[in-house]
């Protein structure tokens, strides 16, 4: 057994290590906006097309999804140790399905582990579901160009990964043509371009990596700049849970209902003034949707999400 285990043991650091390498990757693509995981077929279809005829609305159809198991890795050398961890992985989307009709806001909500992060990524076609689709304005998202879907669709992690870089190629990234003066409009309505210029270098700043140190509000003001810069139709947004001071976050807020502004979005909610101005919330739980409805329909239902706001959402007045 020992001369097995020692190389078992090896391989499972090797596995560590490319997971690591994949994690970093996963950070530059969604940096970059791209997709890791799915490729283009050929002939596909521009989503732009569609969205200028029917409006950028997002469909989740019966959606399941299980993540690509360790035991899928295919390197023929690791299939003893494939079979060994074969144990049964479940789905972690069941059966999902809703709508954010174009121009809405639908708020995701759900215990820790419940899919919420899962469903975003599907949305953004970083994965493509196991069973059933998802659609913005009616086109399928394996039907459509990875260009037109990264051009529709922004995302707003709860951590903006900024480049080792100037503010302003870190900006341009979104956008490589915007002027300066996009630059700066966007900085503004994103409340952080009297920071910008109170540094020394201003847009020539370098952050990122062993660059100049911007707090979590300052990174994600940033990333919202991004965002207004790239003007997508549909934005996905995971709200920060990262305590922000609370000058900082009131930037922040600001800065987002800027970016949601008259887009369709479906936001990763975890502040009680998204959840009351969504138009909808699903609640998810396991995988599964177990309540759909607005903030008042679901209060007086008093399931889950019941639950969730006595003990979730704390940033207002507890009234109804
Ligand atoms: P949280 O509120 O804690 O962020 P969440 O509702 O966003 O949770 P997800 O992050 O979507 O939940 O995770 C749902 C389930 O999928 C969890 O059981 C999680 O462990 C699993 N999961 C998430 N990412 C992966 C992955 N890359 N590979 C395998 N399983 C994953």
């Amino acid at each position: 057994l020992g001369r097995l285990y020692g190389p078992l043991s090896a391989m499972s650091n090797v596995q560590v290590d490319v997971m690591t390498a994949l994690v970093s990757f996963e950070r530059v693509l969604e940096v970059l906006d791209l997709e890791p995981t799915v490729a283009e077929k050929p002939g596909a279809a521009d989503l732009r097309a569609a969205v200028a005829d029917r409006g950028p609305s997002v469909e989740l159809d019966r959606v399941t999804f299980r993540y690509p198991g360790a035991q899928e890795v295919s390197l023929a050398s690791l299939e003893s140790v494939a079979t060994l961890r074969a144990d049964p992985v479940s789905d972690t989307l069941h059966d999902v399905s809703f709508v954010v009709p174009a121009g809405a806001m639908v708020a995701l909500v759900g215990p820790s582990g419940a899919g919420k992060t899962t469903v975003s990524q599907l949305v953004s076609r970083m994965y493509d579901p196991t069973q059933g689709a998802v659609r913005i304005a009616g086109e399928d998202l394996r039907e459509v160009t990875a260009a037109s879907l990264r051009a529709t669709v922004g995302v707003v992690s709860q951590e903006a990964h900024l480049f080792h870089d100037t503010i302003a190629a870190n900006l341009r990234f979104a956008r490589a043509d915007a002027t300066d003066d996009q630059l700066e409009q966007a900085l503004r309505q994103a409340r952080i371009w009297d920071l910008v210029t109170a540094l020394p270098d201003g847009l020539d700043t370098v952050v990122g990596d062993r660059g100049y140190r911007l707090s979590g509000g300052e990174r994600q003001r940033l990333a919202i700049a991004r965002l207004l810069l790239k003007a997508p139709d549909v934005v996905v947004l995971d709200e920060a849970t990262a305590h922000l001071d609370s000058e900082s976050e009131a930037a922040v807020q600001t800065a987002l209902d800027q970016a949601l502004a008259g887009r369709t979005s479906l936001v990763i909610a975890h502040r009680l003034s998204t959840v009351r101005a969504a138009d909808a919330i699903v609640v998810l739980e396991d995988g599964r949707v177990v309540e759909h409805g607005t903030h008042p329909e679901l209060l007086a239902a008093g399931g889950l999400y019941a639950e969730l706001y006595a003990t979730q959402f704390a940033d207002a007045p507890r009234a109804p």
